[in-house]
């Protein structure tokens, strides 16, 4: 026998896309064993499939449970399958969600607004009150995916409205659930691209309101402050990386705007004024290749990310 310790155990619901299928991977990759649950099968699948299929050493294993959470015949047989699987469940998230339609007429103004609430609160409360006597104790955690719309109000008032629920209900459940030594928190994601929820919906210019590109000479500069490679992919970061990012973000472009702008060898950049920046004078990797990097003496080298090409330095940056 060469078992070792048994992994820790995560439920998913609508873990087959968008935020619940990053979640699922995530937690997947952070070495646990995670059950994702969903209405399509061919969905499901095809996410396991890609996830273990992509297995680094250390992972987790990631499985399948088919059910709509919102009917209780078809979620009672999806955890007697989870059950039968992974007897202790560790960590519940509740992520399926979605928003409806409007209506117009007074009929379907009611009926929306039930299926929003079937659709993002009898989905959440259902699963997590069926796996609870499974759920670790102490130590068990329940994670429900909310949205920043429940507290700033929002383009579809049956989804906000809906999205509200679960922060008052998750008040209540951790009051339940603490003396058990089990905690209940609400996330709210603010915009989240490429999610079904969104996709199509949301128009290129709001999309571009919300989420400003930085640019290719400031982003090299920033991931040179922040020490990381620029073509390191996103969902490597850890927090301490994060953070480091943010500040770094801040802090390369306030020094920018005070120096008025970088005007490079064409001069075609000005300021307002007329005026030429002063920034490119700072630049520590930008346009140096082949340069001494400013924090180590090596040389800075070019790197090819797609079809645009960013300025490292290989020792300071990983
Ligand atoms: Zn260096």
């Amino acid at each position: 026998m060469t078992a070792g310790p048994v992994p820790p155990v995560a439920v998913v619901s609508g873990g087959g896309t968008g935020i619940g299928r990053a979640t699922a991977a995530a937690l997947t990759a952070d070495g646990m064993d995670v059950v994702i649950v969903g209405r399509r099968a061919d969905v499901l699948r095809a996410t396991a499939d890609e996830v273990n299929g992509g297995r680094a050493a250390g992972s987790g294993e990631l499985s399948w449970a088919r059910a709509d959470v919102s009917d209780p015949a078809e979620l009672a047989e999806a955890v007697e399958i989870i059950r039968q699987r992974h007897p202790v469940v560790d960590v519940v998230v509740n992520n399926a969600g979605g928003s409806v339609p409007a209506g117009t007429d007074l009929r379907e103004l009611a009926a929306s607004w039930m299926e929003s609430y079937r659709k993002n609160v009898v989905t959440a409360v259902p699963l997590t009150s069926a796996l609870l006597p499974m759920v670790r104790r102490p130590g068990g955690r329940v994670i429900i995916v909310g949205s920043r719309v429940a507290i700033t109000g929002g383009a579809s008032p049956p989804y906000v409205a809906a999205k509200a629920a679960l922060n008052g209900w998750v008040l209540s459940l951790a009051r339940q659930l603490g003396p058990e030594g089990i905690t209940a928190n609400v996330v709210a994601p603010g915009y989240t691209a490429d999610t079904e929820l969104l996709t199509g919906r949301m128009p290129a210019e709001r999309h571009q309101r919300i989420v400003a590109g930085i640019g290719a000479l400031y982003a090299d500069e920033i991931c040179f402050r922040s020490k990381l490679r620029p073509d390191r992919p996103g969902g490597s970061l850890t927090a301490p990386e994060v953070a480091a990012l943010a500040r770094a973000i801040r802090g390369v472009l306030g020094e920018a705007v005070r120096s008025r702008g970088s005007s490079l060898r064409d001069l075609r950049y000005r300021d307002l004024e007329g005026g030429l920046g002063s920034y490119q004078g700072r630049h520590a990797v930008y346009d140096r290749a082949g340069e001494p990097c400013l924090g180590c003496g090596d040389q800075v080298v070019r790197v090819k990310i797609g079809a645009r090409s960013a300025f490292c330095c290989e020792g300071c940056q990983s």
